[in-house]
């Protein structure tokens, strides 16, 4: 078991701990902007910046007060160096440090950047949108948590069919899976959320024209985009954990094409 022996909202302690892990593992590292003196950092492995086919995009922390994820991720990457030289791979691990700093879920002039993606006004949006022209993804997973959930549940965005309940499978003896039939409005079955059309319609119905990351993603740069998510009033340890057994689960299924 992972146990955290700080707050998990210490910005400065993560930004130490992938410098260190981008100088072990050769990941390329840059600023995507500043935010009230906080850089947000992209890395990226040596295929990703070589512009191989088949790239994972996994980012979280752009909700400051969901902070399971944030940790998760930086303990994966570093022990999957394996799947790192073998798949290219671009990381946010924290999109949002001025939420993460305050546990709060907004940015900064409480902007709630999940619903911001259609707008490059944001100077973080911006860069982003500037960062990902011209590039495709095999798949992209956003990492998230809900203070409302009782249970983990997925949105699965696919072309290619629905993958997401082997998913789910693979993390539910950590955390259970939301038994609630709707969550936000949305229809979930089996806490799974499958959609391969109207992505329009749900933006301007469910969230009043504000795109989140995941439904930029999956309309510009990728065919099959994940958005995970963990109860954030459970045991944090466990939180951990059950983000990494998601990753490890998705690390498979790419790595068999399933
Ligand atoms: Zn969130």
């Amino acid at each position: 078991m992972s146990v955290l022996n700080h707050s998990g909202h210490d910005y400065a302690l993560l930004v130490e701990r992938w410098q260190s892990l981008a100088v072990e593992h050769s990941l390329h590292s840059q600023v995507l902007c500043t935010t009230e003196n906080h850089p947000v950092f992209v890395f990226e492995n040596e295929a990703s910046k070589a512009g191989q086919s088949g790239g994972l995009y996994i980012s979280t922390g752009i909700h400051g007060d969901e902070c399971a994820p944030v940790w998760a991720l930086l303990d994966w990457v570093a022990e999957n160096p394996s799947f790192l030289s073998t798949h290219p791979v671009v990381i946010l691990p924290c999109l949002n440090p001025v939420g993460l700093i305050a546990n709060h879920r907004e940015a900064a002039h409480g902007i709630d950047l999940n619903r911001q993606f259609n707008d490059p006004s944001h100077p973080l949006i911006a860069a982003l949108h500037h960062f990902l022209q011209g590039r495709r993804f095999d798949c992209t997973v956003t990492l998230h948590e809900d203070y409302d959930s009782t249970g983990i549940y997925l949105y699965e965005l696919s072309l290619r069919g629905s993958h997401g309940d082997a998913l789910l499978t693979a993390c539910e003896s950590t955390i259970p899976r939301e038994t609630a039939t709707e969550v936000d409005g949305n229809p979930f079955t089996r806490a799974l959320l499958f959609r391969d059309y109207g992505v329009d319609r749900f933006i301007e119905e469910q969230l009043g024209g504000g795109w989140p990351e995941s439904i930029y993603l999956f309309q510009h740069h990728s065919d099959h985009c994940y958005t995970f998510e963990t109860p954030s009033e459970f045991d944090l340890t466990r939180r951990i954990i059950t983000h990494r057994l998601f990753l490890d689960a998705l690390a498979c299924q790419i790595r068999t094409g399933n």
